[in-house]
């Protein structure tokens, strides 16, 4: 768990008993004034424990104990791609932020007909969402009594993803783990009966490991996580054997709180979770609390909502999702067509420039530095007003591009048209309509 200022404060020099260390007691070598500044910085984690040549040994192991993350952060990669996974620090989001989305895997059987199809699907999909690009972040190969290792090869030539690789036989994983070389993928599963060769073939082929149990026990759950570390495999996945929707979520968030509000290290790992072809409960575990999540079938239509999901859940809240300020262009406009001004909200810009889009009109959307605020947010803020509009205005050089001198403003800032026309004398300035998807009716019928 992580230390308070004053109990890093009593780890430091400056109230140590022993007097040679404390001989350098606010000695100022970490560039801080006094030992206590410098905790107090440390707990704030903007100081490293590195900048204090003096702290003793003992001390030492604490305070990084102290400091790492209550859930590990396991990294899986294929050919250049990375899935990182853990490092959470909080139980919910407006706490702070939560740091890695959930991984979301397909699965596909080494008995599948259609592999090199699926593989291929999962490998290309990828979906726009607010200027951010969505897309799954792998392939779960399982053993069904196939040629695993032939399976996990062809998908590899089919898709860049990175793997997870399903089966208890540890011969099996073997052979897949051999087939996967060159990538770091997760093996599942280890349980109490087969842990001490899997952990073995993990640590042989440099895998990540998912431990299981059947119903839940969190404390056999924790002494398997256990013996696995002890064997040798840091990069450990917790698999509580829970798939539905009550028990998983109680599972879940049980494992989570113990590992962040406990500190108890033997569960501090992320979560497997299996959801087979339900939307819902593939849901349930982006919010609460999976780190990797596996879906039984490839279904845009099914991925789609859960990827947007996962990208508005693991979104800083402290920092709107921006687009660059500027002009943009849209249906090749021409100098006679229209000049929109939005604010720089993502969310805001992508309404507003696909209505637009989707209804054929050419256009201008002018979009204007609101500090990443919605309309009525950046106005009642101060950051979307007649001066910052007309400065916008003023300082684009896409006025000599146009034929006219007309501006519609958002029908929510109606308020602001007085001042609008002061700051930008010669202007006409036209309110437009207060939602998006009525500016397509009002462009045909206002403007011309
Ligand atoms: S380096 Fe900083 S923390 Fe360390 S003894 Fe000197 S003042 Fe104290």
């Amino acid at each position: 768990m992580a230390l308070s200022g004053l109990q890093i404060y009593k780890l430091l020099p400056g109230s140590s008993a022993n007097p040679t260390i404390k001989a350098h007691a606010n000695c100022k070598e970490c560039g801080f004034p006094t030992c206590l500044a410098f905790a107090m910085k440390l707990a704030q984690k903007q100081a490293e424990l590195s900048q204090c040549p003096y702290v003793e040994e003992e001390a030492k192991g604490q305070l990084e104990a102290s400091a790492a993350p209550p859930i590990r952060l396991i990294t899986l990669s294929a050919d250049g791609r990375k899935l990182e996974v853990g490092n959470e620090t909080v139980l919910f989001r407006h706490e702070k932020t939560f740091f890695h989305q959930p991984g979301l895997f397909i699965r596909v059987k080494d008995n599948q007909p259609d592999l090199a199809e699926v593989a291929q699907a999962v490998g290309q999909y990828k979906v726009e969402y607010v200027g951010m690009d969505l897309a799954p972040d792998g392939i779960a190969v399982e053993a069904a009594g196939g040629d695993f290792a032939a399976a996990v090869e062809m998908v590899k030539a089919n898709c860049v993803l990175p793997l997870i690789l399903l089966s208890e036989d540890p011969a099996t994983a073997e052979a897949g783990l051999k087939a996967a070389q060159g990538v770091r993928p997760l093996l599942w599963t280890a349980t109490p009966d087969n842990w001490q060769v899997m952990a073995n073939l993990a640590k042989q082929y440099n895998a990540s490991l998912a431990v299981r149990v059947n119903d839940g026990d969190v404390n056999a759950l924790a002494a398997l996580a256990e013996q696995v570390k002890e064997a040798g495999v840091e990069d450990v996945v917790l698999d509580p054997g829970l798939r539905d929707y009550g028990h998983s979520l109680t599972g879940f968030t049980q494992l989570r709180r113990l590992a962040l509000k406990q500190n108890e290290r033997r569960v501090g790992y992320p979560l497997i979770a299996f959801a087979g072809d339900d939307p819902l409960l593939a849901g349930q575990h982006i919010a609460k609390y999976a780190g990797f999540i596996i879906l039984d079938h490839f279904s845009p239509a099914t991925l789609y909502p859960l990827l947007v999901l996962r990208a508005n859940l693991f979104t800083d809240p402290q920092k709107p999702i921006q687009v660059q300020p500027g002009l943009y262009e849209i249906n090749h406009p021409g100098p006679a067509d229209p000049l929109m001004v939005t604010t720089n909200f993502s969310i805001t810009y992508f309404s507003v420039a696909n209505e637009v889009e989707s209804s054929g009109l050419p256009g201008w959307l002018l979009v204007a530095d609101a500090e990443g605020m919605s309309v009525l947010t950046a106005w009642a803020a101060g950051k979307f007003d007649a001066e910052r509009i007309a400065k916008s205005v003023k300082n684009g050089e896409f006025v000599e591009k146009l034929a006219h001198k007309r501006l519609i403003i958002p029908g929510h800032v109606a308020v602001l048209l007085g001042e609008l026309e002061e700051e930008l004398p010669g202007w006409e300035i036209n309110v437009g309509p207060r939602e998006a998807v009525d500016l397509p009716n009002y462009l045909r019928t206002m403007w011309g």
